[in-house]
């Protein structure tokens, strides 16, 4: 479409000679709602490697600038400090839409899943860009049907204290499809299962953050429950190449992406010690309402269209966050001056 920022012209010096670049790779401008996030500031890096133009938009709700200080200076990138509910003007090709307030601790102050979405895609729609929703697999709720697939419909308390969460995605989903049906948006939907790596938030009371976090501090890994509950842990990287397959590929989605490995919280407690301290001790804490027994994705329909599946076990995605979780523990508590 006109206007838009398309780079098809250069060349690239290769051992061949010189190679017409403009036939091969098309140079996009590329937005990351989201993208000083845990998630999002891996999927720029990803990005702006394979040669992109990223601009993040972020109010730094739990993102942090220190995500994406080694972008600073890098004239390819561009990060905004912008509220998504409130309406933007810009002009690129795509936009991944993950700003999202994404844990129980925050995730009640925000309607940023309603106005954010609704803002982002009315964004998509005047400037012709390709929109992708990340939505999660809390759309399924307390499953009845197990592992998930992307046909299940869910089973979603709509009053309770996760709703504004489950509810907030489920509803972000339906205006994703009304744009595509009524206005002939190009859109893609994710439904992310359980991620970690480096750089997940410290303490915004994710499981895989809060035991990794204990296991350092030499402090009591707190179960939840009986801790025989089941959740599917995805390391980051495997994430970020589907949602990059899924934005370039041909299908709308929903698609599940996640790491079908199942794990009982006792399990992963046990993998955390293993990787970490084999001395540390659990306490076990009531658990929170509505908490979903069991969580498991069936992939194959991202297999078969995508072409996408995880690579990274627990077992080696878990060291791969320790160092990261060290240091950054080490600041803070060089920062309260101990
Ligand atoms: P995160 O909290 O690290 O990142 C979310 C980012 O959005 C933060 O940088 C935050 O500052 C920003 N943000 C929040 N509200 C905003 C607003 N109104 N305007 C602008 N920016 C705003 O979380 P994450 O784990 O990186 O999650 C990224 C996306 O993936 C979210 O949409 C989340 O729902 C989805 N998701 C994540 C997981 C997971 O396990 N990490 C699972 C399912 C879905
Ligand atoms: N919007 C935006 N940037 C744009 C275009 C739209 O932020 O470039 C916002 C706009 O302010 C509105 C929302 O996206 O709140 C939905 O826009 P749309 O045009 O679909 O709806 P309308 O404005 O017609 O109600
Ligand atoms: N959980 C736990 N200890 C903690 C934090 C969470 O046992 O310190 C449990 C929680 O009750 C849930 C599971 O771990 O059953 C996953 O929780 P998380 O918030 O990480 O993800 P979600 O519930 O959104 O899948």
């Amino acid at each position: 479409s006109a206007g838009l920022a398309r780079y098809q012209g250069g060349f690239a010096p290769t051992r061949m000679g010189r190679v017409p670049v403009g036939i091969t790779a098309r140079r996009m401008r590329i937005v990351v709602t989201g993208g000083a996030g845990f998630v999002g500031s891996h999927l720029v890096d990803t990005l702006i490697a394979r040669g992109d133009d990223v601009i993040v938009i972020d109010n730094f709700f739990t993102g942090r600038k220190d995500n994406l200080v080694h972008l600073f200076g890098n004239p390819r990138f561009e990060l905004i400090r912008h509220d998504v509910v409130e309406p933007i003007l810009l002009e690129v090709d795509q936009i991944y839409h993950l700003a999202c307030p994404a844990s129980p601790v925050h995730y009640k102050y925000n309607p940023t899943n309603v106005m954010g979405t609704l803002n982002m895609l009315g964004l998509a729609k005047r400037i012709g860009a390709r929109f992708l929703l990340t939505s999660t697999s809390e759309v399924y709720g307390d499953p009845l049907e197990h592992p998930q697939k992307e046909t299940y419909w869910g089973n979603v308390n709509p009053i309770g204290e996760r709703s504004c969460y489950d509810e907030g995605k489920r509803t972000a989903e339906t205006l994703t499809m009304d744009y595509h049906r009524g206005a002939g948006v190009e859109v893609r939907i994710a439904r992310i299962f359980n991620t970690y790596g480096p750089r997940m938030c410290l303490d915004d009371g994710r499981v895989v953050s809060n035991f990794v976090a204990q296991a350092i501090r030499k402090q009591p890994l707190t179960v939840y429950g009986d801790g025989k509950q089941t959740r599917s842990f995805q390391y980051v990287s495997d994430l970020v190449n589907g949602l990059v397959a899924l934005m370039e590929g041909e299908h709308v989605g929903p698609f599940n992406l996640g790491n079908p490995g199942e794990f009982t919280m006792l399990e992963l407690a046990e993998v955390v010690k293993e990787t970490i301290d084999s001395s540390a001790t659990i306490e076990y804490k009531p658990n929170t309402a509505d908490d979903p027994h069991m969580r498991k994705p069936d992939i194959s329909k991202a297999k078969e269209l995508l072409n996408w599946e995880p690579k990274v076990p627990l077992r080696e995605g878990l060291p791969l966050m320790v160092n990261d979780f060290r240091n950054r523990i080490l600041n803070e508590d060089e920062g309260k001056g101990m």
